[in-house]
């Protein structure tokens, strides 16, 4: 534990990440990777809560586009968030850690209903937690999500886990000159309106001085050097 920077930490995965090669839906080697990934931090002794995404499965503002009422596709959407969240227990229970799933949908029978105290009582415990169904409403995205349960359960960190190694001045993958951010604030991340995670959730993070480490999940032993400290990626943090 004593090499840790962090004690509690808030991981946010994109839906996009469990599809691996695929074209949709989930590669049951990720969430296994992604097992393997959080072991290490977990057997440290760090309070590690999970919030995924369901851009794999289903995007309210997708089923918007094609005509879909907007609030009933994000209905879809949160209930996606819950698919995956289940997908990540039972690989987080096969490599032998302790993991809750509650839901800020109600649905007793799959995952406990989201409460707070109850919430930070499990990591207390050493059980990993995953916060399944977004933030419960339409309208936001599961990183508003991640930023409003990482101040909730008083995380020291927002760690948002991408496929990109960090916050560029521009699209590396159009641009192969753009510059990557080791630290950028708040303000610059929406003035220059950088697609790190949406306003709102930066906006969140900002008010409530929450820290955001954005790097890349496919590099192995990322997430441990993150926990530990380490410069990985890009962080966002107050301008001074
Ligand atoms: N969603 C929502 N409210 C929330 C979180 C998510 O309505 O609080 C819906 C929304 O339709 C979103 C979908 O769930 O498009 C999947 O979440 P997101 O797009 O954030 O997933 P990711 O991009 O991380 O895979």
């Amino acid at each position: 534990m004593s090499e840790m920077r962090y004690g509690r930490v808030l991981l946010k995965l994109s839906g996009e990440a469990l599809m691996g090669e695929r074209s949709y839906g989930i590669d049951p080697a990720v969430p296994e990777r992604l097992a393997a990934e959080i072991k290490p931090v977990w057997e440290a002794g760090v309070q590690v809560a999970v919030v995924v995404g369901g851009g794999n499965i289903f995007r309210g503002l997708s089923g918007a586009a094609a005509g879909m009422d907007r609030a009933q596709g994000d209905n879809m959407g949160m209930l996606a968030t819950v698919i995956n969240s289940l997908s990540l227990q039972d690989c987080f229970e096969k490599a032998g850690m302790d993991c809750r799933v509650m839901s800020a949908i109600e649905m007793r029978q799959v995952a406990e209903p989201y409460i707070r105290r109850r919430a930070i009582r499990h990591l207390e415990k050493g059980r990993i937690t995953i916060f399944a169904a977004g933030t419960g409403n339409p309208y936001f995205t599961t990183d508003t999500a991640a930023a409003l349960r990482a101040c909730e359960i008083g995380a020291e960190v927002l760690m948002k886990a991408t496929n990109v190694d960090g916050i560029y001045d521009a699209d590396p993958k159009t641009h192969p000159d753009a510059r990557r951010f080791d630290q950028i604030s708040y303000r610059e991340v929406l003035s220059r309106d950088l697609k790190v995670m949406d306003a709102t959730a930066t906006a969140l993070c900002h008010d409530n001085h929450m820290p955001i480490m954005v790097f890349d999940i496919n590099r192995p032993g990322v997430f441990l050097s993150a926990v530990r400290g380490e410069s990985v990626g890009t962080t966002v943090v107050e301008e001074d």
